[in-house]
């Protein structure tokens, strides 16, 4: 089952972040979540794959192997989160715990 969290600031509990990229050769992209209120670190994201909405063929960028397409998938995957957030809200629970119970064994 789905669930569904936003990323809060654990210094003042804000959920208004900014994203900064860190972008080296090989590596996969990483993300340093900074609060936009405090300035606190919140977290930090090792992306596997970004998707921006911005369709590939309009950038005129290769697909990579940290690149993928805006595509319908991307599109209903965002659908879906959108719907269970609308349908049950947020579980307000620690991030890393429904990481953690999702991939329970
Ligand atoms: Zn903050």
């Amino acid at each position: 089952m789905a669930k569904i969290r936003f990323e809060h600031c654990p210094v003042c509990g804000s959920v208004h972040t900014e994203n900064i990229f860190l972008i080296e050769a090989g590596k996969p992209p990483v993300v340093f979540i900074r609060c936009a209120e405090c300035g606190a670190f919140v977290a930090k994201y090792v992306l596997s794959k970004y998707t921006s909405n911005k369709p590939a063929d309009l950038l005129d960028i290769p697909q990579t192997q940290f690149v993928g397409a805006f595509d319908d998938d991307a599109k209903s995957s965002y659908e879906e989160v959108q719907k269970v957030l609308n349908e049950k809200g947020e579980e307000f629970k620690l991030i890393e715990n429904l990481i953690a119970e999702a991939n329970k064994k």
